[in-house]
């Protein structure tokens, strides 16, 4: 559990997602340079935000899962100072970063009247996602146990279809569970996940729960087949009001890296 304290009634988060990383700075993912993307992006945050109160990343740190990877993206991270965050996603390995997850436990991050919960939907070896029935129980008992607060929940998989064939046998497979436990409570205010590289909303029991862009390649919406998205890089920024309102916005940035390989056809 973490607490962040300041003399404040709003909050401004933000949730990064998927930046594929590589085992090495100067190779491309489908010809895209991911750390570039990354870290333009992280450029076009500070000076939009520079009062930031935390980030986010919704998992997919990495493309290649190795430890010379996460050594990377954590040296990056800590030289911002800013309080950050991290989701496991399919393509990581959880024995190479500290993730809060590690023992399949929910992290809460408390910011005032707000709490953000993170959770574990990635499965060893698997594609799509799975929220384990501890992890589920862990979530029903915070969520009683923060009555008062609004809370976030956030994930890698995608718990409900996005209209995308391909996409959608990749996302959570258990949704029934997580949102059997979410109809016990009144308090989620929003639920955040990544993995499916686009914008996107629905809405589940008045909860909006939102999709973001990744740092680096974009996926085409609503394509039964694999595509790429011409959009650019992107992340999404939220403004938490003690009240409980709250407000969220995508920023998009543009020339960040060069062509994109159309061609490529895997995941
Ligand atoms: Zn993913």
């Amino acid at each position: 559990m973490t607490f962040i304290s300041k003399n404040t009634q709003s909050w401004t988060i933000v949730q990064i997602s998927d930046t594929h990383l590589m085992d090495q700075e100067d190779l491309k993912f489908v010809q895209m340079n991911p750390e570039h993307s990354f870290h333009g992006i992280m450029r076009d945050i500070q000076q939009r935000y520079p009062e930031l109160d935390a980030i986010v990343h919704t998992g997919d740190l990495a493309q290649v899962p190795v430890p010379a990877t996460y050594a990377r993206y954590l040296a990056f991270m800590h030289r911002l100072n800013i309080p950050f965050y991290q989701i496991p996603g399919n393509h990581d390995e959880v024995e190479y970063f500290p993730f809060h997850q590690q023992q399949n436990r929910v992290h809460a991050i408390h910011l005032g009247a707000w709490t953000i919960m993170l959770l574990n939907s990635a499965v060893k070896n698997q594609i799509d996602g799975r929220i384990e029935p501890s992890q589920l129980a862990q979530l029903d008992q915070l969520l009683t146990e923060h009555a008062g607060q609004h809370v976030i929940v956030a994930c890698h998989h995608h718990p409900f279809a996005m209209q995308s064939h391909w996409v959608d046998q990749h996302k959570l497979k258990n949704t029934a569970d997580l949102t059997e436990v979410m109809a016990k409570h009144q308090n989620i205010k929003a639920v955040l996940f990544g993995h499916v590289h686009q914008d996107s909303l629905n809405i589940w029991n008045n909860i909006p729960f939102y999709s973001t862009p990744s740092t680096s390649v974009q996926f085409k919406p609503h394509s039964d087949d694999f595509a790429l998205g011409q959009e650019a890089p992107g992340y999404r920024v939220l403004h938490l009001k003690d009240n409980g309102e709250f407000d969220t916005q995508v920023h998009r940035v543009e020339n960040l890296v060069g062509q994109i390989n159309n061609e490529i056809s895997g995941y």
